[in-house]
């Protein structure tokens, strides 16, 4: 197993085993902490479907594969794999766990199978991700869909641009509270995400 997928591993069952012991209402209280962000995803999702549909092959989108699914590993937040343990199902993160144990053999993202995407809400990078043949294609230089995408990016950017309170540093902070730990906790590992976050602050 690479290093990538154990870290990914390890965060997955922390998180799925953390989720398992909360309470009914402790769930029910993190499901309303994201549940604007999921209306957010949604509205990606239409949009993509939208404007998307036509240019992007079956491969791309029915599938639910984005073109970055050829790269070998994918940044996953560690808010990516919390969204996506709450709305799933049990059988979907067992799913994940199984093809996380095993070897990746193609130049391909671990999470692909022949369905497309394993996870149920995938990560944020993924979502936001758009090759340069279908940008071109789909925003003309003045193309309203082009400025509605422009919206959506800055939109994407209060969920987990840390310039301000986000939901992705938030859900890092309540783990790490619960006495846990992850690489893929960018907003307090990453030397410039916690430079960004100072910065915020200094100017609040
Ligand atoms: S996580 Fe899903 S959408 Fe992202 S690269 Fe992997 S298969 Fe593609």
């Amino acid at each position: 197993m690479s290093s990538y997928q154990k870290e990914q591993l390890d965060t997955l069952n922390m998180v799925q085993r953390h989720l398992e012991a909360i309470s009914k209402q402790e769930k029910q209280r993190l499901l309303s902490q994201i549940s604007d962000y999921l209306t957010f995803r949604n509205t990606v999702d239409a949009f993509l479907g939208e404007h998307f549909e036509n240019i992007c092959t079956l491969k791309c989108y029915q599938s639910k594969v984005s073109a970055c699914c050829s790269r070998e590993g994918i940044i996953t937040f560690f808010a990516d794999v919390v969204v996506n343990v709450l709305v799933s199902e049990k059988s979907e993160t067992k799913a994940l766990s199984e093809a996380l144990i095993k070897p990746n053999t193609g130049f391909k993202c671990i999470y692909l199978d022949i369905h497309g995407c394993m996870w149920r809400v995938k990560p944020i990078i993924c979502e936001m991700f758009l090759c340069d043949t279908a940008e071109k294609a789909v925003f003309s230089e003045k193309s309203p869909a082009r400025k509605v995408w422009q919206q959506i990016k800055q939109r994407e950017k209060q969920y987990r641009w840390p310039d301000q309170p986000v939901l992705f540093d938030e859900l890092e902070t309540y783990f790490i509270e619960a006495g846990f730990r992850s690489p893929l906790m960018y907003l307090h590992n990453s030397p410039g995400l916690l430079r960004i976050k100072k910065l915020a602050k200094t100017n609040f």
